[in-house]
């Protein structure tokens, strides 16, 4: 176990970014990639798929003038036949055009992309199957044999963990070997075995090319939705998962709660000790809150000195106690050693009748403020 946990961070200390402790699975599966990662990451594959698809749908057709001129009429016939066929199938994924962020769609997509020139493959094998070619005919022919290999190198292009990896490149495997089975009379076992070989390789460093492309985005995306003082999520990035909780809170009848933060006195901390007192009063706070979170909630830096937690699958009375641990645990201390206090709204958006993400916040900041009023270092929920 230690040797594979050494190996294993080894191999991301190669990786280009850093890439978080707990986030090295998401290189693996993307199971727990985190909402805006997959919105982003699925946008990216589809808008790949098409280029892909615009450059094959280009250059398919083109190579016909060079089926023309070095392979007989009877062959060329055929095989300009599927290649209008696959021309057509590209262009109308050229044409499909989602941007609903969704992962599902996007694995659609490449499904097809890669399904289109392995039917081709293996159309053109059988039909070249039956021709014996010598001579520039027989260098176009081998040039057919090459599709897969062209196409193992195309998802070096695309962002994948590596199950994806296995996912779409079984099936390029597999329909390379059911052409070369559908003509076993001909094909001969060393040079198969030694083909299929170059492609399974070809198909790991494939993998690995997507993958640190993966974990580049990974630290990319980590490093703009966070704020760079803190580490908690920006505002902008706050808000785009605040809509996202709340859509998948609808959907399932589950509470929401949001908590909005103020420090009490924050800016006499700046004023007496100065701003750089004031940043590792900050950081300090933002560690103190993520020791006491739950896994799934966010916490947001909404402006200065203003935090929003966001607590999904939580109700009034449990955000209620997870907030009073919160200040139990404490959010640090000022500069003189007295502790740092916090004023608290709480909102929620079943028990306040609130489904969308501005009222719901501002309702949060409205009870943060008559915490304020009442005397500070308090939670107000109603
Ligand atoms: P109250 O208890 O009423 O909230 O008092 P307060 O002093 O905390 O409230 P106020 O909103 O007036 O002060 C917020 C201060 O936060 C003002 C601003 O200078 C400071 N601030 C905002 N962003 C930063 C930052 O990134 N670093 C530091 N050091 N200070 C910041
Ligand atoms: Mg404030
Ligand atoms: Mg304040």
């Amino acid at each position: 176990m230690r040797i594979t946990h050494t190996i294993w961070r080894r191999v991301l200390g190669l990786m280009p970014g850093e890439i978080a402790a707990d986030e090295t699975g998401w290189l693996i599966s993307p199971h727990q990639h985190m909402p805006l990662l997959l919105q982003r990451r699925a946008m990216m594959l589809v808008n790949r798929v098409r280029l892909f698809a615009f450059l094959f749908a280009v250059l398919t057709p083109m190579w016909i003038v060079v089926d023309i001129l070095t392979l007989p009429d009877s062959l060329w016939h055929q095989l300009a036949l599927l290649r209008l066929f696959a021309t057509l199938a590209f262009s109308a994924l050229v044409m499909w055009n989602p941007q609903d962020g969704q992962l599902p769609r996007a694995y659609q997509g490449m499904a097809v992309l890669f399904a289109i020139p392995t039917l081709f493959y293996i159309g053109s094998h059988l039909i070249m199957a039956s021709h014996h070619l010598q001579g520039a005919s027989a260098a176009v022919g081998t040039g057919y044999a090459f599709l897969p290999f062209v196409l193992m190198a195309a998802f070096a292009i695309f962002p994948l963990t590596l199950l994806e990896n296995l996912a779409f490149a079984t099936p390029v495997l597999a329909a390379y070997a059911l052409a070369w089975a559908l003509n076993w009379q001909v094909a001969s076992w060393p040079s198969f075995g030694g083909e299929f070989w170059l492609l399974s390789l070809l198909a790991a460093v494939s993998s690995l090319a997507s993958m640190s492309q993966l974990a580049f985005i990974i630290a990319l995306v980590g490093q703009t939705i966070r704020d760079p003082l803190t580490g908690a999520f920006s505002r902008r990035s706050g808000i785009e998962m605040l809509e996202l909780q709340l859509v998948n809170a609808e959907r399932a009848g589950a509470p929401l709660s949001v908590a909005f933060i103020d420090i009490d006195h924050f800016k006499s901390i700046n004023d007496e000790h100065g701003h750089a007192a004031g940043d590792k009063v900050l950081k300090k706070l933002t560690q103190q809150i993520g020791q006491c979170m739950r896994r799934g909630d966010v916490l947001v830096r909404w402006g200065g000195e203003e935090f929003l937690l966001l607590m999904p699958g939580t109700d009034l009375v449990q955000a209620w106690q997870a907030v009073n641990r919160l200040r139990n645990n404490g959010f640090g201390q000022r500069p003189d050693g007295t502790p740092l206090t916090a004023s608290i709204g709480l909102a929620e958006r079943l028990a306040d009748k609130l489904n969308q993400r501005r009222p719901l916040v501002e309702l949060a900041d409205q009870r943060m403020y008559q915490a304020k009023q009442q005397g500070r270092d308090r939670v107000i929920s109603r």
